[in-house]
């Protein structure tokens, strides 16, 4: 038994993966979900809740309306192919939850749905308020709007950072294939598997080389590695655990098969957010100094930057890096990049003077900042 035991999760978050839920003719296994479905009643009437992030609607889309490369020819095939797929996907969700007196909510997201501050507050809301009511809402991205630069493009993160928002203790993603391996092992059969990982270190991405097999999803071990790093920062466990079982959540539960990243000592919520935020609208660069201070959990000054790239307003997030470009942290910027680059090494009594006004002395502020 691993020491996640997904049985005593109170919140629990179940991703599964395309290939597990549309069979190679495109259709909806729906024996598998169905066990999938007992396996949450389950939970459920044990007092957990669930919620399930489903991919699938592009796969089952694709092959309805017969488009190429599994509707993943273009954006506007994933588009389309998504909307089709959806109504489908949710049907079965719905069907089948209700056959085991389960109701189900949809929920779909965009990326900016949950980088936005205010907009990830409402999600995290309607997630509570539904749990609450004993609903198992059924999450997925909403594909057939988002464009390619604000798309999660892959389920897995997208759990991750619903896990986060609705302050789940666990995500479990279902994938096919039962975890991580220190190489890829369908190329290398000594591959050994890895249990746990306690920290997602540089030799812990590198393992993560391999792509997900089926090629139907998108996710493979490096977003799955990525959506470990939200959730674990986030305060939860992550499990990846082999989908390619009937009732595979008991299987997991049981067996403890599966490569666990164990939860970090959460953090106050506002800077678990900022952690798994995806898109950074700048860089700032900083010397060796100013990247000791910020390891010693002070604020960014002016002074201790050194160059100011890309284009971001007040608010937004900034990558902060050091002398060598490695990330040190990141946070949200107090100055838009055009007065950032003005105050670059200056120090907080000149901002005035050089700005005409100087609301802060930080440029980024220990409080909206995360060390990385
Ligand atoms: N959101 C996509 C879908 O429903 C799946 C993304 C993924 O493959 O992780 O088809």
């Amino acid at each position: 038994m691993s020491l996640f035991a997904p049985a005593a999760c109170p919140r629990l978050v179940v991703k599964v993966g395309s290939a597990l839920l549309v069979d190679a003719g495109g259709a909806i296994r729906r024996d598998w979900l169905g066990g999938l479905i007992a396996d949450i009643a389950e939970r459920h009437a044990a007092g957990q809740q669930v919620i399930v992030v489903s991919s699938g609607a592009i796969a089952l889309g694709a092959r309805r309306l017969g488009l190429p490369k599994g509707g993943r020819a273009s954006l506007e095939d994933a588009q389309a192919a998504a909307a089709t797929g959806q109504i489908a996907l949710s049907g079965a969700w719905a069907e089948l939850l209700g056959d085991r007196g389960l109701t189900a909510a949809q929920l779909l997201v965009t990326l900016d749905d949950l980088e936005q501050r205010r907009r990830y507050l409402n999600v995290a809301a309607t997630l509570g308020r539904l749990l609450t009511l004993g609903v198992v809402p059924v999450v997925n991205e909403n594909d057939s709007v988002a464009t390619e630069e604000i798309r999660f493009g892959d389920n897995d993160r997208l759990a991750a950072r619903v896990g986060q928002a609705a302050n789940a203790d666990g995500v479990v993603l279902l994938s096919d294939i039962d975890g991580l391996y220190d190489r890829n092992p369908t190329h290398d059969p000594d591959a050994r598997f890895i249990e746990r990982v306690e920290r997602i270190d540089a030799a812990v991405e590198a393992m993560a080389d391999t792509r997900s097999a089926s090629g139907m999803g998108s996710g493979g071990m490096v977003s799955k590695v990525q959506a470990a790093r939200i959730a674990t920062a986030a305060g939860a466990h992550l499990a990846i655990a082999s989908g390619r079982v009937e009732r595979p959540l008991s299987r997991f539960a049981d067996s403890g098969r599966g490569t666990v990243f164990v939860a970090r000592p959460a953090q106050p919520a506002r800077k678990a957010w900022l952690q798994g935020r995806l898109v950074a609208g700048g860089t700032i660069h900083i010397d060796a100094g100013a990247a000791a201070a910020l390891q010693d959990g002070r604020s960014l000054l002016p002074a201790g930057a050194t160059r100011v790239e890309g284009r971001f307003a007040r608010g937004d997030l900034v990558m902060i890096l050091d002398e060598a470009g490695q990330p040190v942290a990141r946070g949200l910027s107090e100055y838009d990049a055009e007065e950032a680059v003005r105050i670059v090494g200056r120090r907080s009594d000149e901002l005035e003077a050089i700005l005409g006004h100087a609301p802060r002395t930080a440029l980024v502020h220990r409080n909206h900042m995360v060390v990385a």
